[in-house]
């Protein structure tokens, strides 16, 4: 993803437009590509596509709404409702690149932190914050110190006026836990929490299969307790908005009892239903699927 972003740019830096279109009067400009942008806002195709809470903090710093901007956020808010919102943080978002960076600088140094988890919840709180400020101070808040537009800067303009942030999060990461910023601070994290809790892309548990070894809550990047009521037998789906379908609990479970799926059963009755995952299919497939 962090290739898709950056390359029309670097492409368009290193005169390749240029070179492709061949003509002498020809600006070479990413904007001659079919795909250019950042993660806040880019262009497919012709078509704007824009970050939905970067489109809340303009409404809000500028006190004005236009119909173009929510056009433009509607792909993204549809993608995401539907598949997972936090699927963002898991598959999209360049900290996420970086902090597996960290995780392995810690493994090879052998670093061993205590891992003292902040409550998840707080993040939903920062966004409503930078909201709240960005309407009192008239500017999008959190592109002040979002450490994606940092990584997106730094890659292409070498940029280091996010180096602090940045910085802030290998240290975190290494003194305090893992995927702290992630887990409890990130203002964009609460937001597709928040859109994503119906999200259609669930993590599946057979409960006959599983053995009880909690290696999948160890490996869970969001939050260990988000596993909790399905490892109970309370749920046959991770189903907090928490989860950024990673699957790196599925990678983690040694004895295959979780697999990514496609779905929105009911919750409860796992136990009564038959407690594999067979049952859960049976029910998405009999229409107990709600939103
Ligand atoms: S529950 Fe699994 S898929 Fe969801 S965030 Fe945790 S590790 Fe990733
Ligand atoms: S890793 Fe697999 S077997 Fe172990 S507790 Fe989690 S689901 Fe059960």
């Amino acid at each position: 993803m962090l290739v898709l972003f950056c390359l029309p740019l670097l492409a368009a830096g290193w005169g390749l437009f240029g070179q492709v279109s061949g003509g002498d009067a020809a600006v070479p400009t990413p904007a001659e590509g079919v795909f250019y942008g950042s993660l806040s806002s880019s262009h497919v195709g012709g078509v704007t596509v824009l970050d939905p809470f970067a489109v809340l903090q303009v409404i809000a710093a500028s006190k004005s709404f236009d119909v173009a901007w929510l056009v433009g956020a509607l792909p993204v808010l549809v993608v995401y409702g539907l598949v997972r919102g936090r699927a963002f943080c898991g598959w999209v978002c360049p900290v996420n690149l970086l902090c597996e960076a960290v995780d392995r600088l810690r493994a090879k140094l052998g670093l061993r932190v205590t891992e003292r988890v902040l409550p998840r919840r707080v993040k939903v709180g920062v966004a409503a914050g930078v909201l709240a400020l960005s309407a009192l101070v008239s500017m999008p808040v959190f592109e002040l110190f979002s450490p994606i537009s940092a990584i997106n800067k730094g890659i292409l303009f070498g940029s280091v006026s996010g180096a602090l942030t940045l910085a802030a999060i290998v240290v975190v990461e290494c003194v305090w836990g893992r995927r702290v910023w992630c887990r409890a601070v990130c203002p964009l994290g609460g937001f597709y929490e928040v859109l994503g809790r119906a999200g259609l892309v669930n993590v599946r548990i057979d409960h006959a299969a599983c053995v009880h070894c909690d290696a999948c809550s160890r490996a869970c990047l969001a939050d260990p307790e988000i596993l909790a009521p399905a490892l109970a037998g309370d749920d046959v789906i991770v189903r907090a908005g928490d989860c950024m379908a990673c699957g790196a609990c599925v990678d983690a479970c040694p004895a295959g009892a979780l697999r990514l799926g496609v779905g929105r059963p009911s919750a409860g009755g796992a136990r009564a239903k038959g407690d594999t995952c067979d049952a859960v299919g049976a029910e998405g497939k009999g229409g107990e699927v709600s939103a």
